[in-house]
């Protein structure tokens, strides 16, 4: 018979969500028996591998073992998920395991769906195809960086959603810059090929990059989908309005299709998008009201960022509490993500916004204008927003993260 095990609360993922909202419910109630199912034992800061492409950060200072960043108290199950039966109150593991829970909160992230893209696997990583959503890849692209001198450089992004939409540009601007600094950029021609309609999805914040578009030189390729790669020949396939479209390269940085973790798509949880049906501010599941999303796996429709999970972990926290104690939801998520555009070495554009596009600027205009570059906003992503990450936001310090109360009906 299969292993049977119960836990207050059980939490699928130990990514930053998942962690982040252990440690918030355990601060809120240390007595709480909480089990976080999370087969890696590795832990990663994602945000870091755009500097590690970028030459700044060396990777290995965006990882962690997993069992150094588990909250104390918590019970780590080091498996991964497999189906939920949530009329049951119960998750099913890998290995036959089942758990049954009180409150469940599903944090499993994002899947990268490289497979997607045909001919890719077979070329990570070498013949000059690269990606910085990969740990053991972001080095690759600072080598690539470091070592053109001339040719054709081609960043691509694929269909939304995507985690960190601002991602492929901040590889593309930061490989760009080097370029500049080394005074190759003359010779090499930079093409973005986005599937996407617009160069960013807040109106607010393009005029600031079309500026660096231009002073670059990058060729922009809107409505443009990397469909296939062929790595020896150096040639990558682009779905567009008019056809396919061929193009020679020197160096690809490619941003994969991604996807709800297939586990996640095929259970009762999942929304029609396969993400996990939650209400956008409450982040409290539709059908199933012990069950709650957050991270890249929820459906809300913010930024898929760890900003966006830093907000989250309160919230979840709060109102997972809140039903275990027989009462509604108590606070409400305005949709806030965050997306520091490296536009160049030291500067950057700090997007902040909510749902709708609504512009949430964390600090004061006169000391950093999210809209143009800047070079506190730098300080920030580099020094500070690493530090809050591994010393705050997984041990349940809610820096920059105060969760915002309903008001009473
Ligand atoms: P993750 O942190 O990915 O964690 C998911 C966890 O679930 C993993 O540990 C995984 O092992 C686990 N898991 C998967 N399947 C199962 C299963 N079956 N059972 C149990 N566990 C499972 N965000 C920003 O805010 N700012 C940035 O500048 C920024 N830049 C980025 C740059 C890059 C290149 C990348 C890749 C991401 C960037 N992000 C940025 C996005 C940010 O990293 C993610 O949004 C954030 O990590 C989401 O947290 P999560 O917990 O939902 O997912």
């Amino acid at each position: 018979m299969a292993n049977s095990l119960s836990h207050d609360i059980v939490i699928v993922g130990g990514g930053s969500a998942g962690i982040a909202a252990a440690s918030s419910l355990l601060k809120r109630r240390p007595s709480l028996d909480i089990a976080i199912v999370e087969p890696s034992e590795d832990h990663y800061y994602q945000p870091g591998w755009t500097m590690v492409g970028g030459g700044v950060f060396e990777a290995p200072v965006t990882h962690r073992r997993t069992a150094t960043v588990m909250p104390k108290g918590v019970v780590w199950i080091k498996q991964a998920a497999a189906t939920f039966q949530p009329d049951n109150n119960q998750v099913s593991l890998q290995d036959g395991t089942v758990l049954t829970y009180e409150l469940l909160l599903v944090a499993p992230g994002i899947r990268l769906a490289w497979e997607q893209i045909e001919g890719l696997e077979d070329t990570l990583g070498k013949n000059g195809v690269t990606s910085n959503y990969r740990y053991d890849l972001a080095p690759y692209t600072w080598e690539l960086v470091r070592k053109l001198k001339s040719g054709r450089a081609i960043f691509s992004q694929p269909p939304m959603p995507i985690k960190c939409a601002g991602a492929p540009q901040k590889a593309m601007y930061l490989s760009c810059n080097a370029w500049e600094d080394r005074g190759v950029l003359g010779d090499i021609e930079v093409e973005f090929r986005n599937s996407g309609g617009v160069l960013f999805g807040v109106e607010a914040y393009v005029p600031a990059l079309m500026e660096y578009v231009e002073r670059y030189g990058i060729h922009l390729k809107l409505g443009s989908t990397l469909v296939a790669v062929d790595g020896p020949a150096r040639i990558a396939t682009f779905q567009t309005a008019e056809g396919e479209v061929t193009r020679r390269f020197d160096m690809l940085h490619v941003v994969p299709p991604q996807v709800a973790p297939q586990f996640v798509a095929d259970s009762p949880l999942a929304a029609e998008s396969g993400f996990v049906d939650v209400d956008q501010f409450t982040m409290q599941h539709v059908r199933y009201p012990n069950v709650f999303g957050l991270g890249d796996a929820g459906s809300m429709p913010n930024a898929k960022t760890m900003a966006a999970a830093r907000k989250q972990a309160p919230i979840v926290a709060c109102n997972a509490l809140a039903v275990l104690d027989g009462k509604p939801p108590l606070a409400d998520y305005d949709g806030y993500g965050s997306c520091p555009l490296t536009v160049e070495r030291g500067k950057i554009i700090l997007a902040e916004f909510g749902y709708g596009g609504k512009l949430l600027p964390s600090f004061p205009s006169w000391l950093i204008n999210g809209t143009r570059p800047a070079r506190l906003s730098w300080l920030l992503k580099s020094e500070i927003l690493p530090w809050v990450y591994w010393n705050g936001m997984l041990k349940g310090r809610e820096w920059l993260a105060k969760p915002h109360e309903r008001r009473a009906a």
